[in-house]
């Protein structure tokens, strides 16, 4: 089978520094195999999507020599094949309606892993549902190329959510649907999805998917330990400072760019880093200076 690798940013803003870092690890690790790399912007979350921002993540991918293969998929435009797959699911009784609300759940239950009201004792109404999967894995482990075993050991299933109360697909559904319908073989992306691999395997279990291999990359954090993210607003990188920023992030990733490169062109400094690319040289930790403005 192909290599195939995938970024999947959701347009919920500009890029920052950190999803630079898991766009060119995501592309140099596909290169490097020789394999595809392809984009998909996960816009079903609608309210949190901001206008304009798949734009701009397009441009700023194709301004950092990023080239994707393919057309970009949009999952927004691919609601009836997440719906025709949840509809499996609940006519072989492996996913079920639940009518709790975010609140009841909050009392009942601290921890974050459904209680099972609703499986054991079926909503009387089909208004305002979520849909949870039926899962009996309390037990998981998978090898991440880059963290190493992973191992999940929970006093019950984890009964997720996969689509919510009000309407939309949960990302969960869709990601899996998506990583599979593409042939996906290679999942690269950033540290803070780790434990939602757990889920993700889980669920291509259910519907008989491939599994795939997984890196996950340490999130970028300032000197001072604060985690570079778009809640804690990371400032958009700049299209203006490719070649800096491109080295900047070889360097974070570990792969010692040599210092001749800081005066190449973009081309050179793609062409060198698919050469050399080294998913081992990643380190635990990607720290940046305080505030960079990138
Ligand atoms: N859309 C997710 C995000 O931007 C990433 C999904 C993934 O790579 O699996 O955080």
């Amino acid at each position: 089978m192909i290599y195939t690798g995938r970024f999947a940013p959701s347009p919920t803003g500009p890029l920052h520094f950190g999803s630079l870092l898991a766009a060119l690890a995501s592309f140099l690790d596909a290169r490097h195999h020789k394999g595809k790399w392809l984009v998909r912007i996960e816009d079903i979350d609608t309210p949190r999507v901001v206008e304009n921002a798949n734009d701009w993540i397009l441009q700023t991918l194709d301004a950092y020599g990023l080239q994707w293969d393919d057309t970009v998929v949009y999952q927004s435009q691919r609601l009836r094949l997440y719906e025709e797959h949840l509809h499996k699911l609940i006519h072989q009784q492996e996913a079920y309606a639940c009518c709790c609300t975010r609140s009841e759940l909050s009392v009942r239950n601290a921890r974050h892993l459904y209680d099972g009201k609703c499986r054991e004792t079926p909503p009387k109404t089909d208004a305002s549902v979520a849909i949870r999967l039926r899962s009996s894995a309390v037990k998981s482990e998978f090898t991440d190329r880059i963290q190493g075993k992973q191992v999940l050991h929970q006093s019950r299933a984890d009964d997720f959510v996969l689509k919510r109360r009000d309407g939309y697909f949960a990302y969960q559904l869709a990601v899996v649907i998506d990583d599979h319908d593409q042939h996906i073989t290679h999942v690269v992306r950033g540290a803070d999805l780790l434990q939602e691999t757990f889920r993700q395997r889980d669920l291509q279990a259910h519907f008989n998917f491939q599994q795939l291999e997984y890196a996950h990359i340490p999130l970028a954090t300032y000197t001072n330990g604060q985690k570079l993210s778009k809640q804690n607003l990371a400032p958009a990188i700049s299209n203006n400072k490719v070649v800096e920023n491109l080295c900047f992030a070889l360097k974070c990733l570990g792969q010692n760019p040599p210092q001749e490169l800081f005066q190449a062109t973009r081309r050179e400094i793609i062409d060198w880093a698919i050469k050399n690319w080294q998913i081992e040289q990643i380190p635990a930790t990607c720290v940046l200076p305080n505030q960079q403005e990138a």
